[in-house]
């Protein structure tokens, strides 16, 4: 099945063989790369797009495996691995066709001799647009190393993306380098986690990606600091350990109350990140113990006035401490409206 879809791909091949070098019947052998991530994320693909999409995204696979071929990342896989992986990202996120193409391309005009043109004539103006648009961002993070602060930068990032899903591809594909550190040098570890805590967290933010958001602050944190990150892992793995049964009965009380008050909520309890642990001990300067919200209770509910509802009831279940109670709900925020309370 690989090997005919293969066959008949390379014949449309020919001029990208040409033009990187090889001759167009050097297909590259099956079977040389992980076929269990390729099968994986056909799957996924295959779950949710319509089966001529799917065609195509998987044409954009072998065109990047063929335009890669030859290179490896540091770990020694065959370079496509990378943008397979960063396409799967995507596809469990439910991405269209043309973004998961554009992922599996995102780094072809970067590091082969295929171009902009080529793309477009392969798989049209708009995957073209998108990976020529992830390929600029890349090259303008790399000249703003000074400008790391810069909120500027966030709002040119964003600006610049005509298409938002510029942006998506470019997150997964910083989510995938992070995941896959592993060993660079000190100063490219500082710069890369630096750039991904000021940069693309915040980004990730605003889209209202959450699990992106956490898992970007969690991996820029373990490669800033790894050791504070593993004695605050082990603390608060202790720590839950302790608590997990408090945990349950805390959401059964709210989930009760919720239900005795006639409020149609959903409750989810959740154990604070590591980023946000630390960042709390940082900004009040206090240990691990003293710490109070390792984890966090979510109440979802439909409006404003249920919001208000649900507070009253929480602060009747448990008594605020002081100080430690603030709210957002009157302050814009594009994504959410959420009170925040500690107990
Ligand atoms: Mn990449």
């Amino acid at each position: 099945m690989v090997a005919t879809t293969l066959q008949a791909l390379s014949g449309s091949f020919s001029g990208l063989s040409a033009r990187l070098g090889h001759s167009s019947t050097a297909v590259p052998p099956v079977g040389h790369f992980s076929n269990s991530s390729l099968a994986a994320f056909e799957q996924l693909i295959a779950d949710y797009l319509p089966l001529d999409q799917a065609q195509q995204v998987r044409r954009a696979y072998y065109y990047s495996e063929q335009a890669h071929y030859g290179q490896t990342r540091r770990s020694g896989e065959p370079y496509v691995s990378h943008p397979l992986a960063v396409a799967s990202i995507l596809a469990r996120m439910h991405m269209d066709a043309q973004s998961l193409m554009a992922a599996l391309l995102h780094d072809v005009i970067e590091d082969t001799g295929v171009n902009k043109e080529d793309i477009g004539a392969q798989f049209g103006e708009e995957v073209a647009e998108l990976v020529d648009g992830v390929s600029k961002l890349t090259h303008v993070e790399f000249d703003s190393v000074e400008l790391r602060q810069a909120e500027n930068f966030q709002k040119m990032t964003l600006a610049m993306a005509k298409d938002i899903r510029v942006i998506l591809v470019k997150l997964a594909d910083r989510l995938h380098n992070m995941r896959t550190l592993g060993v660079l040098n000190r100063e490219k570890v500082k710069r890369i986690a630096g750039e991904t805590l000021d940069i693309y967290a915040p980004i990730a933010m605003r889209l209202g990606m959450n699990e992106v958001r956490m898992e970007f602050e969690d991996l820029g944190l373990k490669a800033l600091y790894p050791m504070r990150a593993r004695r605050l892992e082990a603390a608060r793995k202790a720590a839950s350990g302790n608590r997990k049964q408090l945990v349950d009965q805390i959401k059964d009380q709210l989930t009760q109350t919720l239900a005795r008050e006639g409020l149609a909520a959903t409750v989810i309890g959740r154990e604070k990140h590591l980023f946000s642990i630390y960042s709390k001990m940082k900004a009040k300067r206090k240990s691990f113990s003293e710490v109070m919200d390792i984890f966090a209770f979510r109440l979802i509910v439909d409006s404003v006035d249920d919001c208000y509802r649900a507070l009253g009831m929480v602060h009747s279940l448990y008594k605020p401490v002081p100080g430690e109670f603030k709210t957002t709900l009157l302050s814009l925020k594009p994504m959410a409206t959420n009170l925040c309370t500690r107990f």
